[in-house]
């Protein structure tokens, strides 16, 4: 009978650890960082047969997530230089002009974060306006697909990474902290290592943040494939496997691109708990 009870009061207890251990740790905040705008000439560079040849302005943002076992920075967006820029930085052959109207240095300096204070910097993939200041932090470990890592390298024009960069390659999803809080989820097909974040906090609940699994809300809805990315097969499975994800873990999906969506946000200093 008493080691029926003991092994009831254990069960008890291993069956409350869990909670104990959300309640001591996990996620503390999430900011969201302005990272520019990308001005496109065509939209339907991103939504094929949608709005031919007229401009589309989009949204890029950086997240900043701290835990109680270390900061992560989700993306780094457009380069801090073009924020000195009057006129931008046309890239993409004349495509998109990248502006910025405060660099991500100055964002997390408003907020206490030194660039050695960030634990992690992880990548969702390796265009211009994700990677563009992965060198302001040499002491941060990168988190990127072994497939995008070398995919990048083998292009003409390479990431700007710092030279002493440390490099942690995934070959698919990767619980970052260990407790299921910030979960990085393989989505492949914009670029062959992209990769979206499942991020869940203590009050606002499951946040899927996009990459660029999508672009914008509009292309969601109509799974539009832009006509850029290396794989439209691998794209759409990634977007059924994000909608199986939102449906299950009842979580929001931010598109880090939809301009609407992100003027509703909070950004930093403001946060999300
Ligand atoms: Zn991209």
């Amino acid at each position: 009978m008493k080691t029926v009870f003991v092994a009831m009061l254990l069960l008890a207890m291993m069956a409350t650890l869990p909670t104990m251990a959300g309640a001591q740790g996990g996620i503390e905040r999430l900011y969201v960082l302005d990272c520019g705008v990308n001005q496109g000439k065509d939209q339907s560079r991103w939504s094929p047969g949608v709005n031919e040849g007229k401009p589309i302005e989009f949204s890029d943002a950086c997240y900043l997530i701290r835990h109680a076992k270390g900061v992560l920075l989700w993306d780094t967006g457009i380069p801090d230089a073009v924020a000195a820029m009057p006129d931008g930085m046309v890239v993409a052959n004349g495509a998109i002009t990248q502006r910025r109207a405060k660099t991500l240095a100055a964002q997390l300096a408003e907020i206490g974060v030194k660039p050695a204070d960030i634990t992690y910097v992880a990548v969702s993939h390796t265009h211009g306006d994700h990677v563009g200041n992965v060198a302001l932090f040499p002491s941060s470990t990168v988190l990127i697909q072994a497939a995008e890592y070398d995919w990048a390298m083998a292009q003409p024009t390479k990431p700007a990474f710092a030279a002493a960069q440390k490099f942690e390659k995934l070959a698919g999803d990767r619980d970052v902290f260990g407790d299921g809080s910030v979960t990085i989820l393989s989505t492949p097909g914009h670029t062959p290592g992209h990769q979206s974040l499942l991020v869940r906090l203590p009050k606002t609940g499951l946040i899927l943040l996009s990459g660029d699994a999508v672009h914008f809300r509009d292309n969601w809805e109509h799974r539009r494939v832009p006509s850029m990315n290396t794989s439209r097969e691998q794209t759409l499975a990634s977007m059924e496997r994000i909608a199986t994800v939102l449906e299950k873990k009842k979580a929001q999906l931010w598109i880090n691109h939809d301009k609407p969506q992100s003027a509703q946000l909070r950004y930093a200093p403001a946060y999300y708990e």
